[in-house]
């Protein structure tokens, strides 16, 4: 075994369990960030972060703020339909940002062709019957019909790097992002909690400094209103004890909005909108140096 293997958690099933046990010998500093009022300084790289969205671009009650790196923790649409990527990708191209880095979220149903494949026999199949009720957020059964259906999403988002399962460099900062996310509702990149998680989490290479992933790690922005941990616990001991980034971004966890760190990685729930789907929440801004010769 490497040094730096993970291992699934005995408690991996039961997050909230899990944290109790761990939270006994981790800190969680809460950390205060505002948008800065100053332009960024010549020697620094700006990054600006949001997540879940869910189409909702127009409804933000707040200017998005410059920087050199937009990045997107995933659901930006609600369902994945063609014209809410379309949507997107638009506004997207109306952002000042140099770099805009987006991962796939839950919601991006027709992002997973494994689920769209699942999808569609599950509801061809039970047409007819009061079985087909699968639906949620106010999304009908045409629409995520329509959403599963397109086979080559990926094509409308030409504004933007889009990460799976891959990283992208930007001024020598190597960035990674992965949609996976302990299931929870059956929608898209859902899988078990424990090893099939871990397997994905397995893939992030040890130099990434800023990771992004759509779920939370356990024990940062991932408590739920019914007072429930929802984050995943390999992933929070993958990011501390093997990838070490400097920052981690997801969102998923409406609920969760804010920043945290446990003394040395800054993690960073994005999440644009609220328990309620309001997009009301700031966009999350920080710095880093550059790094020499850049
Ligand atoms: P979304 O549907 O946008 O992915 O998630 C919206 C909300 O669903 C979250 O803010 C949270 O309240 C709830 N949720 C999502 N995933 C989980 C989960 O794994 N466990 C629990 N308990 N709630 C979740
Ligand atoms: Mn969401
Ligand atoms: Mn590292
Ligand atoms: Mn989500």
């Amino acid at each position: 075994m490497e040094a730096h293997s993970i291992s699934v958690h005995p408690l991996t099933g039961d997050p909230t369990s899990a944290w109790k046990e761990l939270s006994k010998t981790q800190k969680v500093i809460k950390v205060n960030v505002k948008i800065p009022s100053k332009p960024v300084e010549r020697d620094k790289i700006r990054f600006v972060c949001m997540s879940d969205t869910h189409s909702l671009m127009r409804n933000m009650l707040f200017d998005i703020p410059p920087g050199d790196v937009f990045i997107h923790a995933g659901d930006f649409t609600k369902c994945g339909q063609k014209d809410e990527v379309i949507q997107f990708n638009k506004w997207l191209e109306t952002l000042p940002h140099k770099h805009k880095v987006v991962i796939a979220g839950n919601h991006e149903l027709s992002f997973d062709q494994k689920f769209s494949d699942l999808f569609k026999k599950k509801v061809t199949s039970q047409l007819g019957s009061e079985e087909n009720e699968v639906l949620n957020y106010g999304n009908t059964k045409d629409d995520i019909l329509d959403a599963v259906r397109e086979d080559d999403i990926k094509q409308y988002l030409t504004n933007c790097v889009y990460l799976e399962d891959s990283g992208v460099e930007l001024y020598g900062i190597k960035l990674y992002g992965t949609p996976w996310q302990p299931e929870f509702g059956g929608w898209a990149f859902n899988i078990k909690r424990g090893a099939e998680c871990l397997s994905k989490w397995n893939n992030i290479p040890d130099d990434t400094d800023i990771l992004i992933t759509h779920s939370p790690p356990l024990g940062h922005g991932d408590l739920v209103c019914s007072g429930v941990r929802a984050g995943c616990v390999e992933l929070l001991l993958t990011v501390q004890q093997r990838v070490k980034p400097r920052y981690h971004i997801f969102g998923h966890i409406h609920e969760g909005y804010g920043v945290s760190s446990d003394g040395k990685i800054i993690f960073i729930n994005a999440s644009t909108c609220d328990i309620n789907y309001v997009p009301k929440n700031l966009p999350v801004v920080f710095d880093i140096p550059l790094p020499e010769g850049f």
